[in-house]
This record gives structure tokens, sequence and C-alpha cells, in this order.
């Protein structure tokens, strides 16, 4: 009894934070991350790519702050969102018996990954309208931890929507949604980092959770590994819906096959344009 009670002030104090976190500390984990990751993939890359990483870095960061700038910009929606449902005793998790604090966040946090950013993902994948967008993510052929936040403006909207929607239908409170996204930031800089865990540690934690190796592989040029592996932080939803795949790293060729030009794939302006140019059949090889 003592040890639940003292979990729960735990808890308590961890959820406290995520209600009034300031945004200073958001950037600091963004920038944070990013520069730790960006010192191990320095240190021991795994691709020894060539490429000036400076100049790669510079479009994906810009890529990051529109990112930021459009959710930032659209932040009311999702915090009326939020305060509606908690309000109105609306969504799933309004709806389940009651939890303790614990089982309530892990449940909250489960949903959030598998209805704003798995089902998200998918249906980036597979309507036509959302892939022109997501497929500037998708374009690097050079991955590593700065790739994580590249989405096309374009992009940051529609995934804005989803996160609304996951909000809504899940119920969860504010608080989770900036756990979810802190959670999100951290893990996904780190599944796109230039790194290699030893494989077995990298298999195991795919059961789990989504690993480097499982989220490179969705970075494959080529299908069917381009259309799999949507998990965010968890692969769990992969392996139930039968959208896991894994491939060996040493053979994975980054980009997509109709985007193949690292000339257009590294320019700010060509990339911006991408979503509102004719569809593009797969390059010969
Ligand atoms: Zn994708
Ligand atoms: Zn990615």
């Amino acid at each position: 009894m003592i040890i639940f009670d003292k979990n729960q002030i735990t808890m308590n104090d961890i959820i406290h934070y995520f209600e009034s976190i300031p945004s200073l500390h958001r950037a600091l984990i963004l920038a944070g991350g990013i520069a730790i990751f960006w010192l191990i993939e320095s240190a021991i890359p795994f691709f020894k790519f060539q490429y000036n990483k400076w100049q790669h870095a510079g479009i994906n960061i810009f890529f990051t702050i529109t990112t930021i700038i459009v959710n930032f910009a659209l932040a009311f929606i999702l915090l009326k969102t939020a305060d509606y449902v908690t309000k109105k005793e609306f969504g799933i998790l309004n709806w389940l018996p009651k939890m303790n604090p614990i089982a309530f966040t892990v449940v909250g946090i489960l949903l959030l990954d598998f209805i704003g950013a798995y089902l998200a993902h998918f249906t980036e994948h597979k309507v036509k309208l959302l892939w022109r967008f997501h497929l500037i993510h998708h374009s690097d052929t050079y991955i590593d931890t700065t790739s994580g936040n590249r989405h096309h403006p374009g992009e940051s909207v529609i995934r804005f929507v989803f996160t609304t929607l996951g909000v809504l239908i899940v119920g969860s409170p504010m608080w989770m949604v900036f756990m979810y996204q802190t959670l999100s930031v951290v893990a996904t800089q780190f599944t796109h980092a230039n790194i290699c865990l030893p494989k077995k540690i990298d298999k195991v934690m795919s059961y789990i959770l989504v690993s480097p190796d499982m989220h490179k592989t969705h970075h494959h040029y080529k299908l069917p590994h381009t259309d799999s592996n949507y998990g965010n932080i968890f692969s769990i939803w992969d392996r139930i819906f039968g959208t896991f795949s894994y491939m060996e790293r040493e053979t994975i060729i980054y980009g997509v096959d109709t985007h193949m030009d690292p000339n257009e794939n590294n320019k700010l302006v060509s990339l911006l344009k991408i979503p509102f140019q004719k569809t593009r059949s797969p390059q010969k090889e």
C-alpha cells in the first residue's frame, strides 16, 4: 500500500509538471535531444554519408521550425479540444472505468499513439493527396537525427488535425498531450539518428517500441517497406495490424523511388514545391 501511495505521489508530480510545462523546457528538450544524438552520430556514425551535415541539417531544421510555427499558431484549437473533453467527460478515457493515475496515463499515451500517430501516418501513406505532403519526409536520402521533424508545412497542418482528432476521441487532458509530444520528440530523434544499436537489442526493443532499424526500414526507398512500420513510439500497432517489417540495416537505401535526385531533395524551394507537382512514376534502377 505504501509503495502504491508513493507511486501515486510521483505520478501526480509528473502530471503536475506537464500541466504547466514551460515552452522553454519544450524547446530545450527538442534542441538538447538533437544536440546529444548529433554528437553520438558524429562520433560513431552507422552510414558514412558523403554529405554536408550542416547543409542537410539546415533544411531539416527549417522544416522543424515551420512545424513548431504551425503547431504554435494552431495550439489554441488543441487546448480548447482538451478542455472540452475534460469538462464534458467525453472520449474513451472518460468512458472507461476509473483507473489509478499510472494506468490512466499508460492507457492514454497508448491510445494517443495509436489514433494520433499510427493511424495518422497510415492514412498519410494511403491517401494520395496526403502522401504528396508526407513524401517530403521520405525524400531524405541521408537519414540522421535532424530528419525526424522534416515535415512539409502542409504535413504539419495535416498532422495537427489528426492530433486534435486523437485528443477528441481519446478524451485526453492537455497534460497528457504535452507528455506524449515530449516523448514523441525524443523517440523520433532517436529512431532517425545515424547510429546503430547492437542488433539483438534493436530486435528485442522492436517488440514494444519503434527501434531505429525498424523505422529506418520504413525509409527504404522501395515498396513494400515504405508502406510498413507506421508506428511512432510503440511498435505494437504494427505488430497487431500486420504492418511490421524488418530489413537488415546494411541493405537499407534511404529515399523514395519516385524522388531520388539528391539535388532536388537537398534544396528547400524544390522540396516545398513537390506536393503541387505532377505525380511521378518510380525511377528505373
Ligand atoms: Zn511515412
Ligand atoms: Zn521517419
